[in-house]
C-alpha cells in the first residue's frame, strides 16, 4: 500500500505543477470539451429539476481506467430500469472518456457520467417525446478516506436518526443524486465524532453508506449486504479477490447487531477503494487496527488495477471520439 500511495503523491505533485487548462478538471457538455469550471447546465435540466438521472462513477488510475466496462454496463442497466437510454453508442462514450483523460492528462481521476431526463419531464410528455442528455466530468481522484487515514482506519456509526429510503420508494441498484438520507446520516456521524455513517433499512438489517458498499469480516468469512444497496463494482472485485485467496464472501441480509461482534470492517467504493473502519459507535473495530483480511483485500485492489483484463490504458489505445 505504501507503494502504491507514494508512486500516486509523486503523479500528484507533477499535475500540480502541471499548466493544462484540465488539470483541475475536465467536461464534457452538448459534445464539447470545456475546464471543469466553464461546465454549465441548463436549469430546467430535470436531472436538476427532479434529480431524474442515474449516473456512474469510473476511476482512471495511474493512466489506467479501471473496469470501465463493468461501469458502462451498469450505467446502461441502470438507464432502463427508469426508461432513460446513454445517448450515445458504447464505443463512442468510451472514445469520448479516454479524449478526455488524454486531454486532462489527469492521471488518477474519478469520472462521473450523468444521463438525465433532459429538458422535457415526464408529466405530460411521451417517453419517444423526451431526449435524453449525456454530461461527464473528469476530476482529480476522490478520496472518501484520506490516503494517510487508511493507516489506522476510519470512524464509523450506525445512523440511529436516519435509515436508508427503502427499495420499494428509490431503487438503489440504479445510482442515483438523492442523497437526503445520506447527508442527514453524515450530519449524524459528524456530530457523533465519527466520519462515516452506516444507514440500516429499518428493520435491523445494514445497507450501506454514502458512497460506500459495508463489509464485515466475522469468523474469516466477509459478509456484505445483497439488498438496500447499490450493486458496487469495487465489491465485485472484493467478491473476486476474496475468492482468489480462499476466502469466503457472501453477500446476504447483514444483521446489524453483527457489525458489533465481527473482526473486521471495512468499507468499499470507487472512490478510494477498500476502506478500513476501526471504530464503530465509539468502541475499537480489531482493537482500532487494521485487520488482516482488509489488508489482503485492499492490496489486492490496487493491484488488480494494472491488471489488462480490468485495466485500459488511456495512452496506448485508440480513440473512437
Ligand atoms: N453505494 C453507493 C450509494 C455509492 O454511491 C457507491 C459509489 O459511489 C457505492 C455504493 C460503491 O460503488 P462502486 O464500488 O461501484 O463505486
Amino acid at each position: 500500500m505504501e507503494a502504491i500511495l507514494s508512486a500516486y503523491r509523486e503523479r500528484l505533485s507533477r499535475l500540480r505543477d502541471n499548466s493544462n487548462p484540465y488539470s483541475a478538471g475536465i467536461a464534457w457538455v452538448a459534445g464539447e470539451i470545456v475546464p471543469l469550471l466553464e461546465a454549465k447546465i441548463p436549469l430546467i435540466d430535470q436531472g436538476f429539476m427532479h434529480s431524474d438521472l442515474t449516473y456512474d462513477v469510473v476511476s482512471v488510475w495511474d493512466g489506467r481506467f479501471f473496469r470501465l466496462d463493468d461501469h458502462i454496463d451498469r450505467l446502461e442497466a441502470s438507464c432502463s430500469r427508469i426508461r432513460l437510454r446513454i445517448p450515445l453508442e458504447k464505443n463512442k462514450l468510451k472514445g469520448i472518456l479516454v479524449d478526455m483523460a488524454r486531454q486532462s492528462r489527469i492521471p488518477d481521476a474519478c469520472v462521473q457520467i450523468v444521463v438525465t431526463r433532459g429538458l422535457k419531464g415526464v408529466r405530460a410528455n411521451k417517453l419517444e417525446h423526451l431526449t435524453n442528455l449525456l454530461y461527464i466530468l473528469l476530476v482529480p481522484y476522490v478520496w472518501l478516506m484520506e490516503p494517510e487515514a487508511q493507516y489506522h482506519g476510519g470512524r464509523a456509526v450506525v445512523a440511529k436518526t436516519v435509515q436508508r429510503v427503502p427499495p420499494g420508494a428509490m431503487d438503489p441498484t440504479v445510482k442515483n443524486l438523492q442523497w437526503g438520507d445520506f447527508t442527514r446520516g453524515m450530519f449524524e456521524a459528524s456530530d457523533r465524532g465519527a466520519e462515516y455513517a452506516f444507514l440500516t433499512d429499518g428493520n435491523q438489517n445494514l445497507t450501506e453508506g454514502p458512497g460506500f458498499n459495508i463489509h464485515l469480516v466475522k469468523d474469516g468469512i466477509i459478509h456484505t449486504p445483497d439488498r438496500g444497496c447499490l450493486h458496487g463494482i469495487t465489491r465485485d472485485a472484493v467478491f473476486e479477490i476474496a475468492k482468489a485467496n480462499g476466502i469466503e464472501a457472501q453477500a446476504e441480509a447483514v444483521p446489524v447487531e453483527m457489525a458489533y461482534r465481527c473482526d473486521e470492517i471495512f468499507t468499499s467504493t470507487t472512490a478510494g477503494g477498500i476502506l478500513p473502519i476501526t471504530a464503530l459507535d465509539g468502541q475499537p473495530v480489531h482493537e482500532g487496527k487494521v485487520g488482516p483480511i482488509t489488508r489482503i483485500i485492499r492490496d489486492a485492489y490496487w493491484t488488480m488495477h494494472r491488471d489488462p483484463v480490468h485495466s485500459l490504458d488511456v495512452f496506448g489505445v485508440e480513440s473512437h471520439g
